[in-house]
Order: structure tokens, then C-alpha cells, then sequence
């Protein structure tokens, strides 16, 4: 059976991280027009601010899985070896790594009960890992995938076509896209 990476966040699910952020700032953000790479650069300079208020709070408390995300896993977990990866330290700390970690695996083992714990890896360098195929919204985390999925956002709507092309990378816009490309 071949393997596949999944990434969890803005893959799996959107957390809640797009509510905080507007509850923070006061305004309801248009991530199509302000999101660079990171949505935590709208709060750039203001992050001990923000960890003060949020650092308690589940990233995952009834967050929605995005569309199809159940369905295509489930047959997908029918026919290659599913692994999650994720990270749950943040290199601006804004929530408690402890409690993201513990918020990450509880939301996982909810959701998809058909993904073992055992398959879930929990870090930050997912370049390291060598897959058959990789999912993930971040370009950098598909090195060392055979087959590479950009799964598209906001964040890297910008990246050109022919840069993607380059690095092998193929971009799906949803998951009925990665059913019709892996089953
Ligand atoms: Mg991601």
C-alpha cells in the first residue's frame, strides 16, 4: 500500500483561527485580499497581546472539517496507508504547545475515527519524511513526496503556475479533486 501525508491545518480543517483573529482585530478580515503567508502577520507587533488572550483557548472547539474532507479520506483509507502531519509548535508561540498538541489529537481522533493515533506525527519538519504522496497547503512540506498536492488557499493562490510546475507540484483546489486524481 502506498502512503500518503495529510496535512491537518487548512487541509483537515480551518481551526479557528480565522474567528480569533477577527474577534482580536475588531474587523472581519478578507483573507482573499490580506493574507500573506502566514495569517499570524496581521497581528504582527501585537503577538504578546493576542497569546494573552487566546493561549487558553482550542484552536478546534467545533471547528468544521473542510468539505468532502471526511468522505474522500474514508475511501482513500480503504486503499494506501494514511498518515497525518502536523505541527503543533508555532514558531510565534501564540497558543500553548502543550494544549495545541492534546486540542490536535482529541480533534483527530473525533472526527476521523478511522485514522489510528498511531498515524498521526506530530512535528515541524515535514520535509524530512519521505512519502509516496504529499497534501499539504504549504509548498516547502511537499519536498520529499513522490507525488506532490498543493491543497489551494488564500495563502498560496499567489504562487505562480510555472514555479509550481518546476518543483513538480501539482495544485488541487478540493478534495473531490485528490478523489478524482488517487482513486
Ligand atoms: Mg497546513
Amino acid at each position: 500500500m502506498k502512503t500518503i501525508m495529510v496535512d491537518m491545518d487548512n487541509v483537515i480543517t480551518d481551526g479557528n483561527f480565522e474567528e480569533y483573529l477577527n474577534e482580536f482585530l475588531g474587523r472581519k478580515v478578507d483573507l482573499n485580499t490580506e493574507y500573506n503567508y502566514f495569517r499570524q502577520e496581521l497581528i504582527e507587533g501585537r503577538e504578546e497581546e493576542f497569546k494573552s488572550f487566546y493561549e487558553n483557548k482550542n484552536l478546534y472547539e467545533n471547528a468544521p472539517l473542510i468539505k468532502d474532507c471526511y468522505e474522500v479520506l474514508k475511501k482513500l483509507s480503504e486503499n494506501y496507508k494514511i498518515y497525518i502531519v502536523t505541527a503543533y509548535i508555532w514558531k510565534q508561540n501564540l497558543f500553548k504547545p502543550e494544549e495545541n498538541l492534546k486540542n490536535k489529537f482529541l480533534y483527530l481522533q473525533e472526527q476521523l475515527p478511522f485514522i489510528p493515533p498511531v498515524h498521526y506525527i506530530f512535528t515541524e519538519n515535514k520535509s524530512l519524511m519521505h512519502f509516496d504522496i504529499k497534501i499539504d497547503d504549504r509548498v516547502h512540506n511537499l519536498e520529499n513526496g513522490d507525488m506532490k498536492l498543493l491543497f489551494a488557499t488564500p495563502s498560496n493562490r499567489r504562487i505562480p503556475d510555472e514555479e509550481l510546475k518546476q518543483k513538480g507540484i501539482t495544485r488541487v483546489e478540493n478534495w473531490k479533486e485528490i478523489e478524482r486524481i488517487l482513486l
